[in-house]
């Protein structure tokens, strides 16, 4: 009876917000949830962070990782483009950085002292945004096993409040799982696109796509037994630096052809 409760009231979701979309990997998904409600929730997300945890009071990283987010940013489509994007860079020594639906980014001062250089931070930065534009957060939560989630999230903005456990795991499906200790991993096929999309988004805002690569190394090599979230939610580590390292050559001339040349600041303090 609750699973037909379930099916009815996803059929209702569906009608209301979407159906199948093709996200920028011409994949077709199913989002039972839409941009404005999924927007609302990175938002909501984004602002508890920045009320709970430890921001930086360092504005030189402040403007480092703005600049390399400006610098990414400008590569989207307008439509991702005129987001009110907005950056915050958390003291946090886990090297994390991740990006919510609504553009809101967030650094965790861990992340810079491994990604050392504007490049290396931008290939952290863009896959986290190719995340967002591929909606793999609305994706997750409209999945089956989110079919409650999706509900919930969804009946929120219609009258009933979310549980705190609902809001916690819509929160873990949307990429933030660290920040709130519930771990959902992206799926395999998630991280290959946001790899992908990520390294050809940090090439045309002209950073180096072999940075993927050394960025993966150091991060592999710093701690091979318990890698940070974005790296060790990958199902076959080995294989993603291959790939990433694999397209470097290509996308070394695409970069060539680039008319921009970021001049992002690093800050003092950063080195390991
Ligand atoms: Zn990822």
């Amino acid at each position: 009876m609750r699973q037909l409760r379930i099916a009815a009231l996803a059929v209702v979701i569906v009608l209301a917000f979407g159906g199948c979309a093709t996200n920028p990997s011409g994949r077709s998904q199913m989002l039972l949830i839409g941009d404005a409600q999924v927007n609302q929730m990175g938002l909501t997300a984004f602002n508890q962070m920045k009320a709970s945890d430890k921001l930086s009071n360092d504005p030189a990283k402040q403007r480092y990782a703005e600049c390399v987010t400006r610098a990414i940013v400008a590569q989207l489509d307008p439509a991702w483009r005129q987001l009110p994007w907005e950056v915050a860079v958390f003291n946090h020594t886990a090297a994390n950085a991740f990006a919510l639906p609504g553009g809101k980014v967030g650094v965790h001062t861990g992340l810079l002292k491994v990604a050392t250089t504007p490049d290396e931070l931008a290939a952290v930065i863009g896959h986290e945004i190719a995340h967002v534009t591929h909606r793999h957060g609305a994706e997750r939560i409209s999945q089956g096993m989110a079919a409650e989630v999706a509900m919930a999230a969804t009946q929120a903005y219609v009258g009933r409040k979310q549980s705190p456990e609902e809001a916690r795991t819509a929160l873990a499906l949307l990429g933030v799982g660290a920040q709130i200790g519930v771990m959902l991993p992206f799926s395999r096929l998630h991280e290959r696109e946001a790899d992908v999309a990520g390294q050809m988004l940090m090439v045309k805002a002209g950073f180096d796509p072999q940075a993927a690569v050394s960025l993966w190394e150091k991060m592999h090599a710093a701690d091979p037994a318990r890698p940070p979230q974005w790296l060790s939610t990958h199902p076959d580590p080995e294989q993603r630096r291959e790939s990433l390292a694999a397209r470097v050559n290509e996308l070394r001339n695409l970069r060539d052809a680039a008319v921009t040349r970021p001049d992002c600041t690093v800050p003092s303090g950063s080195a390991p």
